[in-house]
């Protein structure tokens, strides 16, 4: 499953959240929220671990 990263633009602090695609597509939906302070204000990380599945040499 891949993972998501995010950080928040409030409070600057930065989590993970490991779910499938469906499952993340349904949170976005409803609005992801910081742990930390429930802001709904935050940035999704592109993760490198993504970035690698995709590369084929
Ligand atoms: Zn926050």
């Amino acid at each position: 499953m891949p993972t998501y990263e995010f950080l928040c633009q409030k409070c600057k602090k930065a989590f993970a959240s490991v779910c499938s695609v469906t499952e993340y597509e349904q949170r976005k939906q409803r609005g992801i929220k910081c742990p930390k302070c429930g802001s709904s204000k935050v940035d999704q990380q592109i993760s490198a671990f993504q970035v690698q599945t995709s590369k084929k040499s």
